[in-house]
């Protein structure tokens, strides 16, 4: 399977992005696509154009001809209503949108286990309910879904990981009963494979878009699970923290952990589980209280040898859920001193305290010991706070192979002989 390549498209809010990675997983060719406006980032059409444009662009850069499978992912949560012959009835769902309907969400609460991942004002799962009672509604599907729907017409399905969210149930392996007891309609959701698993050939459009006629469609994921597999983590003990306008850690475990109250909850991908947890501290707290245009100048005044004393806990406003769950928790970022070098400091080193115990608390609820570090996100250029998190969480750091989740979707597309994991 040496020449085995494989491709991965990235549907985003930002725009479409598509990779081909060969069997090590390295990016062959990559291609993107950017939305233009809110409103094209809400439209399929925008979307399937996206994916048109990036899959010309790969065949303008490598041969297509030994592409053996394809997969998407999208972003995790956005939803969309198709009509029997899989025409979006309107636009999405975006994932950050609440559903307008309030008694959807109490009739969820009444119904939902305490640690699903459907509950929440934000439920994905009351999205697709609330898509549900509109008219000529066939099927609900996530982003990644209809793309792939697109690509492989005779293959409609979703994946475990997409499915989370909207309330499928991972251990008995079923859309449950108490979805339907909640008003879901469960013959409107699709059929749900593991991510990765081969659906079946391309139809006519890939084809007409380069891909040869022997490439499989894959069952594809979440953008978040995509970007760790971009990473190149795999292992159990393999952690990603992202260091964006939140902090958000992961962790390759040997079992899931869903802890409800932490905002916990658990993908399977291929053979391991990925815990996930997210603080309400991180890079906006940065953003907010230093502002991007001074942090080359503070970065060069960083001593990261010399640490402050100081003991922050760097929140916007009140409330947190992980790694403390207390939705009062005070902002912690006095006293303030007069160099801002050191403030911002400070500010890094309760963040860096904040991952710490983050990993720490995933590991008293019964995820493994961290034992490698990747970072991604715009923190992770940071030399500085880098070396302060070295100090602090004492494992090794590893760089990632890529940051792009194009990639990581592509390595799920790869046929198993070939996947060098
Ligand atoms: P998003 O989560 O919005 O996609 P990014 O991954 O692009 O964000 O990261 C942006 C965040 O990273 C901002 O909050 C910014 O303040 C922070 N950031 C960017 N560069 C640095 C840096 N050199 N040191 C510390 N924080 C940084």
């Amino acid at each position: 399977h040496d020449t085995a390549i494989a491709i991965g498209i990235d549907v985003g809010t930002s725009g479409v992005r598509a990779a081909a990675v060969n069997a090590d997983g390295a990016c062959l060719a990559f291609a993107q696509q950017h939305f233009e406006t809110s409103e094209d980032a809400r439209s399929p059409m925008r979307w399937l154009a996206g994916v048109r444009a990036c899959l010309h662009d790969l065949t303008q850069q490598i041969p297509l001809a030994t592409v053996q499978g394809v997969a998407v992912d999208g972003t995790s949560g956005t939803l969309l209503a198709v009509d029997a012959n899989g025409a979006p009835v309107a636009g999405a769902l975006m994932y950050n949108e609440p559903c307008p309907d309030r008694q959807i969400l109490e009739t969820i609460s009444r119904h939902a286990p305490a640690n699903s991942p459907a509950l929440g004002t934000n439920s994905a799962l009351a999205r697709a309910i609330h898509l549900s009672r509109r008219p000529g509604v066939a099927r609900i599907l996530h982003q990644a879904d209809w793309i792939a729907l697109q690509l492989a017409p005779d293959h409609l399905a979703t994946d475990e990981n997409n499915a989370l969210k909207t309330g499928y149930d991972l251990e008995l392996e079923v859309w449950p009963d108490w979805i339907e007891a909640a008003d879901m309609d469960r013959a409107l959701l699709p059929e749900v494979h593991r991510a990765g698993d081969p659906l079946g050939l391309v139809g006519r459009t890939a084809r007409d878009l380069g891909l040869p006629a022997h490439c499989r469609l894959h069952a594809g994921t979440t953008d978040g699970c995509a970007a760790f597999l971009a990473t190149g983590a795999n292992r159990i003990g393999d952690g990603v923290t992202s260091l964006g306008s939140t902090l958000v850690l992961k962790l390759a475990s040997d079992k899931p952990l869903n802890v409800g109250r932490h905002g916990i909850y658990s993908h399977r991908i291929r053979d391991f589980w990925l815990v996930g947890g997210a603080s309400n501290s991180g890079g906006g707290v940065i953003r907010a209280l230093i502002g991007d245009d001074r942090l080359a100048e503070l970065t060069g005044r960083l001593r990261p040898h010399e640490p402050t004393g100081l003991d922050y806990y760097p929140l916007i406003r009140p409330g947190e859920r992980f790694p403390i769950n207390d939705p009062e928790l005070p902002p912690r970022l006095q006293p303030r001193p007069s160099d801002d070098a050191v403030y911002f400091q400070a500010i890094l080193e309760g963040i860096t305290r904040v991952e710490q115990l983050g990993y720490r608390r995933l590991q008293e609820l019964g995820a493994p010991t961290l034992k490698t570090i990747r970072t991604v996100g715009g923190g992770s250029h940071n030399p500085a706070w880098t070396e302060l998190r070295q100090q602090a969480l004492g494992v090794t750091f590893l760089g990632s192979q890529s940051t792009e989740a194009a990639v990581g979707t592509a390595s799920l597309a790869l046929p198993l002989a070939a996947r060098s994991s």
